[in-house]
């Protein structure tokens, strides 16, 4: 279904899930379909398609604060992120419990294919806000700091809290140690800069700030040295063999190109995401807002609406036509408890009753006003079912 022209009384509030894509983006990897040529050939059609994969890089290192040469396309936020702890060679590995999955489950798998004795994985926890403490970090990495590698998330996808990555980073490099940065919540949300983070490596997705789906990147600090996932040909400096995606690229450099127009509407999106906050509290004061006191993404709210299901709830707003989320979307479909929410020591009935509403670039008042109606005449129906 295409949000942007089926049907306008459809409200889409789940852009960590993925945005919406941008028109120009659609019109971009639209022009580009019949574009000939592999980028690797050196005659003209070639040419033309390095060209545009070329121009792209700037876009996307222009959008992170980097060097051209120091990004690999990838294909999503999946793949760079298992990239940085394969390709690092990193004897420990030390993440927050809140990872993505695609965190957490790379690093498991290196445990089993590696072996036990080879690698070791260290969690740090998080306070009930869901705030990694740098200290923590520091403890975890020990004293062989050249044998580490830390990987924190900028922003979780689920609460949007932000973590404390310059100082983490900081006290990173003092030990010798490297850091990766899953950042794929960041673009459009907040301001992005590896430099003034101090990041080595760090994962972006197009489809997280209106790009394409299947197509991201990793950035690779120039002193960096990493291990390919894949070997075949020389593509991305051989660290990501095979044929480019070369219209996605495209779609995911015009984004880059228009992250700036989302952060100037910043104020206005959490204009939408704090009234909405304040009105579901004021019409039902059991409703829990997570991570509220933390630093937060403005476009992503987490809350619990109390006795009712977080599945049970996304397929009624769902029925009601505003799509929602529980929790962080998941391939299968089905709804798993967050182990982001269980992080944050709260009881299982607030983490089963939690659904996540996320903003973006096409978000408006209506949206608000609509998902409160909704949710009003959705809550007041299952009270009188059970209590008749
Ligand atoms: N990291 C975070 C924080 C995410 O939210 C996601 C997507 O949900 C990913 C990584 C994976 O990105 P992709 O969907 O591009 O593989």
């Amino acid at each position: 279904m295409d949000v942007n022209e089926k049907d306008t009384q459809v409200v889409y509030l789940d852009y960590n899930a993925t945005s919406l894509i941008k028109p120009e983006v659609v019109k971009e990897m639209t022009s580009l379909l019949s574009l000939a040529g592999n980028p690797s050939s050196v005659h003209q059609f070639g040419r033309g398609a390095r060209d545009v994969i070329e121009t792209s890089r700037d876009r996307v290192a222009n959008m992170i604060g980097s060097q051209p040469d120091e990004i690999i396309f990838t294909g999503g936020g999946t793949e760079s992120n298992n990239m940085a702890l394969f390709g690092s060679g990193r004897k420990r590995i030390v993440l927050s419990v809140i990872e993505h999955p695609s965190i957490l489950e790379a690093a498991k798998s290196m445990l089993k294919y590696e072996g036990q004795g080879e690698r070791s994985i260290e969690f740090v926890s998080v306070d009930e806000n869901g705030v990694v403490d740098p200290s923590s970090v520091e403890k975890a990495i020990g004293s062989d700091g050249e044998n580490v590698l830390v990987s924190i998330m900028l922003a979780n996808n689920e609460t949007g809290v932000i973590q404390p990555i310059h100082e983490i980073a900081s006290l990173v490099k003092d030990r010798g140690a490297l850091i990766h940065c899953d950042a794929v919540q960041a673009p459009g949300r907040i301001p992005l800069d590896v430099k003034m983070l101090g990041i080595d490596l760090l994962s972006i997705s197009a489809h997280k700030f209106g790009g394409p789906k299947g197509v991201g990147a990793l950035f690779i600090s120039d002193n960096i040295t990493l291990n390919p996932l894949v070997t075949g040909g020389g593509q991305e400096r051989g660290l990501r063999p095979g044929t480019e995606n070369v219209i996605g690229i495209a779609g995911f450099g015009i984004a880059a190109d228009l992250v700036g127009q989302d952060l100037q509407n910043v104020g206005h999106i959490a204009k939408l995401r704090d009234s909405l906050e304040n009105k579901l509290c004021s019409l039902e004061p059991k409703v829990r807002v997570f991570s509220k006191d933390a630093k937060r993404l403005p476009n992503t709210t987490c809350l619990s609406m109390p006795g009712v299901q977080s599945e049970m709830q996304v397929m009624g707003l769902d029925l009601a036509g505003v799509a929602v989320s529980a929790g962080s979307a998941c391939s299968s479909g089905k709804v798993e408890p967050s182990h982001v929410l269980a992080a944050l020591g709260l009881p299982s009935e607030d983490v089963g009753c939690a659904i996540r509403i996320s903003f973006g670039w096409g978000s408006k008042k209506s949206d608000v006003e609509k998902l409160v109606s909704v949710w009003q005449a959705f809550y007041a129906g299952l009270s009188t079912r059970y209590s008749n």
